[in-house]
């Protein structure tokens, strides 16, 4: 949680291309179902509401693809 604070504040704007909204979610690019790092702060980014939503059922999308 610390880590994602640290890096929400020297990243406050949305990181998805062509987007620079206020950044509202500190998000693991790869998803830790994945394999992510936690803690890396390479594996994260900053992304607003509506970019962290998409993102975040795009992943899950992927991890049911990927059960089945
Ligand atoms: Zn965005």
């Amino acid at each position: 949680m610390r880590a994602r604070d640290d890096y929400l504040r020297s990243h406050p704007f949305c990181e998805h291309t062509g987007c620079a909204r206020i950044a509202d979610a500190v998000d693991h690019i790869r998803p830790l179902a994945e394999g992510g790092d936690k803690y890396d702060p390479e594996n994260f980014q900053s992304l607003c509401d509506p970019h962290h939503t998409e993102k975040t059922t795009q992943d899950a999308l992927r991890g049911k693809k990927r059960a089945r």
